[in-house]
């Protein structure tokens, strides 16, 4: 069947497969916070998203335990008929105080809670505006909108002005601008001081995605805007559970009335199975680590600060970054993949990034960091990074 000629004709995986450096869905055997265990051997996890390393906290796991014994495994339905539980309303109460903003909403994941919040909000005769680097549940979201899209060169604010300014005669009644607090890939934050004022000026509404800065980002780790000093200046804050909290499920926290209109018409939320009780409170149990336990964020920035200074003294590329991710450059994609293997071989285990992702010869490898990772397991990074680089020739 024609249909499915695209399945028959993509090669490029097997090939990579035949090669021995495939390094997508690896199987993992068991893990602690920093580690995972893969042919019955460690390897420092250093390509997670478990930035205050909760995964495995006692009071976290004893949590999502109680809440099974409790609620059972599952909601088997949406929150919109029989699938809510207080838990679900207790998380939205404590997030809204969080993050600052009247009301929140928790959808099963962050990529939902994207499709959920664009796609309902931006209507037939509106337009949203992306940054190029916005993660895809962002772009997914815009897509399933019925308004129009425009793209923004990755931060540049006069390339997105000229657009709204372009933009002004053409009929658009309401206008939206999404961006990355922290962009997934390049660890850059977004420049809200600049943004804000642009937003404002041209009515649009201002939506941060805050899935890599939620939790660790600001004094309190509530996020981009609390970094900046400007809590009740962006309207929407999304935010995922898969990464600080060590969980799954997604937010979005803002107006009442936004949460509401939300709560009755986004269909990701109203047509999919709620969190499930274990996920719930293991986020709960993860806000009360946040809000207790500031030294969490503060060895996660000592980590970040170490790790960027050093590879940066090796000689290595690692762009623009300002947070725990911090993704290394290594160029061709063959190489990207050879690399990768000779670090999971020695014990690290790393996320490479290749096109579409990123350019073609822009291939990287994202390391990211978790608070719990000892002085010795970073060593380990380092050492067989700067071995792999020379060998490789990436650096000299
Ligand atoms: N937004 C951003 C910026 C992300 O990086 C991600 C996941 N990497 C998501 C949304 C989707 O979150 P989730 O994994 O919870 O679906």
């Amino acid at each position: 069947m024609q249909i499915l000629d695209k399945c028959r004709n993509f090669t490029r995986a097997r090939e990579v497969m035949a090669s021995g450096y495939y390094p997508y869905f690896v199987p993992i055997e068991g893990s602690s916070s920093t580690e995972a265990f893969v042919d019955g051997t460690p390897r420092i996890m250093v390509g997670s998203n478990n930035y205050l390393g909760l995964t495995h906290h006692p009071c976290v796991v004893e949590a999502a335990q109680a809440a099974i014994r409790k609620y059972g495994s599952g909601c088997t339905g949406s929150r919109f008929l029989n699938g809510n539980t207080i838990l679900h309303d207790q998380l939205e109460e404590r997030l809204a105080k969080f993050v600052g903003t009247d009301a929140a909403l928790v959808f099963s994941t962050g990529y939902q809670t994207n499709l959920g919040t664009i796609g309902t909000l931006v209507g037939r005769n509106d337009k949203v505006y992306l940054d190029k680097l916005d993660h895809a549940s962002i772009v997914d979201g815009s897509r399933l909108a019925m308004g129009s899209v425009g793209r923004f060169n990755h931060g540049d604010l006069e390339n997105l002005r000229r657009q709204l300014e372009g933009d002004r005669e053409k009929g658009i009644e309401g206008r939206m601008v999404v961006v990355d607090g922290v962009f997934s890939m390049e660890g850059d934050i977004a420049d809200l001081p600049n943004l804000v004022p642009l937003c404002n000026e041209y009515e649009a509404l201002l939506v941060v995605d805050d899935a890599h800065a939620i939790g660790y980002l600001g004094p309190t780790g509530a996020g981009t805007a609390e970094y900046h000093g400007m809590t009740d200046q962006v309207p929407l804050t999304i935010g995922t559970f898969s990464k600080s909290f060590a969980s799954i499920g997604g937010f979005v926290a803002g107006p009442e009335a936004v949460v509401h209109y939300l709560r009755h018409h986004a269909r990701s939320l109203i047509f999919s199975a709620s969190m499930p009780p274990a996920a719930v409170a293991t986020c709960l149990a993860a806000l009360d680590i946040i809000e207790q336990e500031p030294e969490r964020r503060e060895r996660l920035w000592q980590i970040t600060h170490r790790m960027m200074e050093s590879f940066r003294s090796l000689g290595f590329e690692i762009g623009p970054t300002e947070t725990p991710i911090i993704p290394i450059w290594i160029g061709p994609m063959e190489k990207t993949f050879i690399f990768w293997k000779a670090l999971f071989d020695d014990g690290v285990f790393t996320n490479p990034v290749m096109p579409p992702a990123v350019p073609e010869n822009s291939c990287r490898l994202r390391t990211s960091y978790i608070a719990e990772h000892t002085d010795d397991q970073l060593d380990h990074v380092l050492e067989t990074f700067e071995k792999v680089g020379k060998q490789l020739g990436v650096i000299s």
